[in-house]
């Protein structure tokens, strides 16, 4: 059985800390002052039969302990998942451990659970059944573009 490897992310890594920075400043403004370290493993972990393509925590006092910048997140991301990912997919996946990462600096930090936790299965027999998922359904609907946009946007690719 394999090592597992961990690294921190470095400028051969896509670009994944100009990523960080520009989701940030978009849309996790509360975390401009947030130390953050983004690691790599290898192999990616697995959790109740699932590849886990990253993970968010907040540092350990070990982890604030031994490195200079005392994070105060860790991210954790599957380092050969992140290599064949689009860079469409490494935003959203940023993005997504992003959100988990709540707080600021005076009143500390902390962790957010996901809006939404369901089976498909649950989904196609009994539909939104709750408020989350209802919310949920909403805007994976509004995803939906009206027929006039979709032809704008044919028309401007060159
Ligand atoms: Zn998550």
């Amino acid at each position: 059985m394999s090592e597992t490897t961990i690294r921190r992310a470095g400028i051969e890594d896509g670009a994944v800390l100009s990523h960080l920075r520009d989701l940030i400043e978009a849309h996790h403004e509360h975390l401009s002052d947030a130390r953050i370290v983004v690691l790599f493993r290898d192999p990616p972990s697995m959790s109740k039969g699932k590849l886990v393509l990253g993970t968010a925590r907040k540092g350990t006092p070990a982890e604030r302990a031994l490195a200079a910048e005392e994070p105060d997140f860790v991210l954790m991301l599957a380092a050969g998942p992140w290599r064949s990912a689009t860079v469409a997919q490494r935003l959203a996946l940023l993005d997504h451990e992003l959100c988990h990462c709540v707080g600021d600096t005076e009143n500390g930090w902390s962790m957010r659970g996901h809006d939404v936790e369901d089976f498909t299965e649950i989904i196609e027999r009994h539909g939104l059944w709750k408020e989350d998922l209802e919310e949920f359904g909403s805007a994976v609907r509004q995803l939906e573009l009206p027929l006039e946009e979709v032809e704008r946007r044919l028309r401007a690719v060159p």
